[in-house]
C-alpha cells in the first residue's frame, strides 16, 4: 500500500504542488521538489515494512532470548504549516510501516494536501480507520490529541512553546512523545572555503521558502580574512533573487505563509535595528504593485550582529540573515553553540581535518559540510538541546513508532532453583 501511495503522489505532482503553493505561498519550484520527496517517504518506509527484524540475544544459561518490534499503538501526529505534505508523509509513512494506527492533525493554516493524502491512502487499499486526518485548531484538536489516554504516542513538529505544552500534557498518561522543534543553525564560512559555493549555499539555506524552515541557516559566521570579499559576493547574488508570484516557475522565493509570520519578521527587523545591527539588504516588503497586499518580504541581511542579541538567538522563521564576526575557531565553536537550539549546522572549508573537527564539536543533530539544508528520508533528523526529542526519518524514525519486546524462553527443564535448598 505504501508503495502504491508513492506512485499515486508522483502521478499527481502538478496538482499537489499547485495546491501546496496555494496553501502556504512557497515557490512552485520548491513545492514540486517537496511533493517528490513526499513520494520518497512512502517508498522508503514501504521498503522497511517487511524488514524490521528483531534479534536473538546472547544470555547466560539455557535460554532462548529474542526481541521483536511491535507497533507502539495509536499515534497522534501534529504538524505545522511550513511543509504540509512532506510533514504529513514523514509522520504517516513510518507509523504505517511499523503497523500503527494514527490521527494526524494538519496545521489549521494548511490542511488541504493532508486531506488528499488521506484519500490516496484509502484508494491505495488502506482499511478505513487506520489513518484519520483530523483538521482542527491547536488548542482544541491538537491539545485533545496530546492529552487523550487512548493515544500511545504523540509526534509533534512546531514551535518550542507548543512542544513544551505537549510534553506537559503527556505526563498524566506517560504518553511517548517525539518533538521536532525550532532551530537557529549556524552557517560557518572558513577562510579557505570555496566562496562561490558558500554564497550559493548560504542563500539557499536562508532564503528558500522565505526562511520558513526549522533547519534554515540564519546565523552566518564568516572568517574575518575573507569577510569583505564574501559579503560583496553575497550581496551581489542576493540582488538576483526573484521574489514574486509563487506559481511562476521562475520565482525563487514566494510569500510568507501567514500574516502573523510577516508581522513577526517585521518585528525582528525592528529589533535588529534597535540592537545596533547594520541592515545591508532588504528590510522591507517588495515595492511591486502585483505583490501588494501579499505576505512578501525581501531577502534581508544584517551585518555586525552580536551573538547575545535577539536577532542572533531567537528563531525568526523568515528571510533574515545575520552576519556574525569570526576570527578563531575556538571562539567560533562557543558562539556557534551559543543558543538553546541544536538542530543543524553548516561548515564551508576545503580542509577536511578542520571540517570534521568542527563537525564533532558542533552541538547539532545534522551537520552539513560544503552544502546546506540537504535532507533525505534515509538520513535521520532531529535536535540536540531544545530543538527536540527523538529522531525522524531513517531507521531511527521508524523505531520511534515501535516498542521493542524481549521474550525469554527457558530451555532448561529444571526451572528456577532459588527455593531448592
Ligand atoms: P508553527 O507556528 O511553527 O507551525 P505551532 O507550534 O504554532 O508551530 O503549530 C504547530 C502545530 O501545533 C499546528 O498543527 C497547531 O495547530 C498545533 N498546536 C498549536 N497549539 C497546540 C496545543 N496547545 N496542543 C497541541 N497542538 C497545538
Ligand atoms: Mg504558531
Amino acid at each position: 500500500i505504501l508503495l502504491h501511495v508513492a506512485d499515486r503522489i508522483r502521478s499527481r505532482i502538478d496538482e499537489l504542488a499547485h495546491l501546496e503553493t496555494l496553501d502556504n505561498g512557497k515557490a512552485i519550484r520548491e513545492t514540486r521538489a517537496q511533493v517528490n520527496a513526499s513520494a520518497d517517504y512512502f517508498e522508503y518506509y514501504g521498503g522497511w515494512a517487511d524488514k524490521l527484524e528483531g534479534h536473538v540475544v546472547p544470555v547466560r544459561g539455557r535460554f532462548h532470548t529474542y526481541t521483536v518490534y511491535e507497533p507502539i499503538g495509536v499515534c497522534g501526529q501534529i504538524i505545522p504549516w511550513n511543509s504540509p505534505l512532506p510533514q504529513a508523509a514523514q509522520k504517516l509513512a513510518p507509523a504505517l510501516a511499523a503497523g500503527c494506527t494514527m490521527i494526524l492533525k494538519p496545521a489549521e493554516q494548511t490542511p488541504t494536501t493532508a486531506l488528499i493524502l488521506g484519500e490516496m491512502l484509502l484508494e491505495a487499499g488502506l482499511p478505513r480507520g487506520v489513518v484519520n486526518i483530523l483538521p482542527g485548531f491547536g488548542p482544541t484538536a491538537g491539545a485533545a490529541l496530546a492529552s487523550h489516554p487512548g493515544i500511545d504516542k504523540v509526534a509533534f513538529t512546531g514551535e518550542v512553546g507548543t512542544g513544551q505544552e505537549i510534553l506537559r500534557a503527556s505526563v498524566d498518561n506517560l504518553t511517548k512523545v517525539t518533538l521536532e522543534l525550532g532551530g537557529k543553525a549556524p552557517n560557518i564560512v572558513c577562510d579557505d572555503a570555496d566562496l562561490d559555493a558558500a554564497v550559493r549555499g548560504t542563500l539557499f539555506g536562508i532564503f528558500a521558502g522565505a526562511g520558513q524552515y526549522c533547519d534554515a541557516g540564519p546565523r552566518l559566521f564568516v572568517h574575518s580574512k575573507i569577510r569583505d570579499v564574501f559579503v560583496d559576493k553575497l550581496l551581489k547574488m542576493t540582488q538576483k533573487i526573484r521574489v514574486g508570484d509563487p506559481l511562476d516557475p521562475a520565482t525563487h522565493v514566494g510569500s510568507l505563509t501567514t500574516q502573523e509570520q510577516l508581522e513577526k519578521v517585521v518585528r525582528y527587523v525592528e529589533h535588529g535595528q534597535q540592537e545596533g545591527a547594520e541592515l545591508i539588504a532588504g528590510g522591507e516588503q517588495p515595492d511591486v504593485p502585483q505583490l501588494a497586499g501579499g505576505y512578501f518580504y525581501l531577502p534581508t541581511i544584517f551585518d555586525r550582529v552580536k551573538p547575545g542579541t535577539r536577532l542572533a538567538q531567537e528563531e525568526i522563521f523568515g528571510p533574515v540573515l545575520s552576519l556574525l564576526d569570526y576570527d578563531d575557531d575556538e571562539q567560533l565553536v562557543t558562539d556557534a553553540n551559543g543558543t538553546v537550539y541544536g538542530l543543524a549546522a553548516g561548515i564551508w572549508t576545503e580542509d577536511m581535518r578542520r571540517a570534521l573537527t568542527l563537525a564533532e564539536r558542533l552541538k547539532a543533530g545534522t551537520v552539513w559540510i560544503n552544502t546546506f539544508r540537504q535532507t533525505q528520508i534515509s538520513a535521520s533528523f532531529g535536535g540536540y538541546k531544545m530543538s527536540g526529542i527523538g529522531r525522524e526519518k531513517g531507521l531511527s524514525g521508524l523505531e520511534e513508532y515501535c516498542e521493542e519486546k524481549t521474550v525469554w524462553v527457558d530451555l532448561n527443564d529444571r526451572g528456577i532453583g532459588y527455593f531448592d535448598d
